[in-house]
């Protein structure tokens, strides 16, 4: 199999080349070159820019579509809310209600939302009752890191009175959760000729004990797979922290062992500067959601951690899910948390979703437009009226532009997505059997009662 594509602009580790045709063979880049190249498969039209596939870092795209609408406006009250009143009770709700194949419906639907914001590759926390989520990346043809959570409190609930119960925590090892890991990694790891991956996710500092994170990190290690946790993203967790461990998360995840160059530590935005440095010393990566927490009122710079020396890449967090758009908020937050404007520009921004993230998953073949490089691409098309006239497309695409622009998706080698239609599956019937998958869950009375703030 070859593919030609021919790039108005091509983003390269040395820089935008302009007329340039990039030629895919097999699974890699052969060739960047001026001169039309033979291939079985060519796009060839004025206006493309081709870039280095956008990998999304951290998201969650069933637990999201169940409160989808619900949850901006003030709806859900404060992110603590938003996430042990919403999201982590009705995910459980919807696991638990939906037939298999409804599940794999609403990950279809999810995962397919994930490529049309440009992802080609994707990090995705999720309960381990939605082991569909594999099958729908291997059908859409994602390149997938899936990392099915383990908890020591899988269900913490929060009162009326905003009071937090974490029924086991320090009575259940998550073992459990640690060998349904070890089962779906033998199902699943390495299929799709590789795209199809694990990650070791223990869910979040208040919700692992340290025997489970100690565990966790064992396992993940000795298997070279990435690890991912949620870490500081409440003043409530931060507090809760304090009284158990008597440190802050990123303190406690020093002590078992966690902080390292193989953990993604998602959001972090509760940390002082003394975790920053912490962080920033054992190059630990943050990646940083800023939308989500916009909605909320709650400021999440990206800037504020890469000012600190952190190794920083940019995710969706279920929210939205257009990384192309993310880029641009994330820009105009650290900006305005900056008070200057030669902060976060665009091509650091995209730096932060291609090579910045290939390296914090330790995969230096992807992220980046380079021979012998594996060939995963985003291109979009910058001919729209809303970027035209443009002088410089790496700035038109960040502060201009989101998923509206997206033409053509390569993973692998293999062209998913083209004319900014998915190629592998029919987006009418996977939009229309995931959202009644979704619905069935709006619809029960404990779905519509948690809407309601009972
Ligand atoms: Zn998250």
């Amino acid at each position: 199999m070859s593919l030609a594509i021919f790039g108005s602009h091509v983003l390269t580790p040395g820089g935008v080349l302009e007329d340039h045709w990039v030629l895919v063979e097999g699974q890699r880049i052969a060739a960047i070159t001026r001169t039309r190249p033979r291939a079985e498969t060519v796009l060839e039209a004025p206006g493309r820019f081709v870039l280095p596939g956008l990998m999304n870092l951290h998201n969650h795209c069933f637990s999201e579509m169940v409160v989808r609408n619900r949850t901006e406006d003030g709806a859900s009250g404060d992110e603590a809310s938003l996430v042990y009143r919403l999201l982590m009770p009705l995910s459980r709700l919807a696991l638990n209600s939906l037939s298999s194949a409804e599940r794999l419906a609403a990950a279809r639907l999810g995962l397919l939302q994930v490529m049309k914001g440009g992802a080609t590759s994707l990090l995705e926390p999720f309960r381990n009752g939605i082991p569909e989520m594999f099958q729908a990346a291997l059908e859409l043809g994602l390149r997938f890191w899936g990392a099915p959570y383990v908890f020591s409190s899988a269900d913490p609930r929060m009162g009326a009175d905003g009071v937090m119960e974490y029924a086991s925590v320090g009575n259940d090892d998550g073992n459990a959760d640690l060998l349904e890991w070890d089962r779906l990694r033998d199902l699943w790891d390495g299929q799709g000729e590789g795209r199809i991956r694990l990650a070791m996710s223990p869910h979040a500092t208040d919700t692992c004990g340290p025997e489970l994170l100690r565990a966790a990190v064992m396992r993940a290690r000795a298997l070279s797979v990435p690890i991912t946790v949620h870490v500081a993203q409440s003043a409530d967790e931060v507090a809760l922290c304090r009284q158990r461990h008597g440190c802050t998360p990123v303190q406690y995840l020093e002590r078992v062992g966690l902080l390292g160059p193989d953990l993604i530590a998602a959001h972090c935005i509760h940390s002082d500067a003394e975790d920053l440095a912490l962080l920033a010393r054992t190059n630990t990566t943050v990646v940083n959601c800023p939308r989500t927490f916009a909605r909320g009122g709650v400021f999440a710079p990206y800037g504020r951690f890469v000012a600190q020396g952190i190794r920083t890449v940019i995710g969706t967090d279920g929210y939205n899910m257009d990384l192309l758009g993310e880029l641009g908020a994330a820009g105009m937050i650290s900006k305005l948390e900056a008070g200057r404007a030669d902060v976060a520009k665009a091509g650091e921004l995209l730096g932060a979703v291609t090579h910045v993230a290939a390296d914090a998953v330790a995969r230096p073949d992807l992220g980046r437009i380079s021979l012998g490089a594996t060939a995963d691409l985003t291109v979009v098309d910058l001919t729209h009226p809303h970027l035209q006239p443009m002088a410089d497309p790496v700035r038109a695409l960040v502060w201009l532009g989101h998923r509206a622009e997206l033409d053509a998706l390569v993973v692998d080698g293999q062209l998913v997505l083209a004319g900014g239609r998915h190629r592998l599956v029919d987006e009418a019937s996977v939009v229309a059997e995931g959202a009644t998958a979704i619905r069935k869950v709006w619809d029960m009375p404990e779905a519509r009662a948690a809407f309601a703030g009972g």
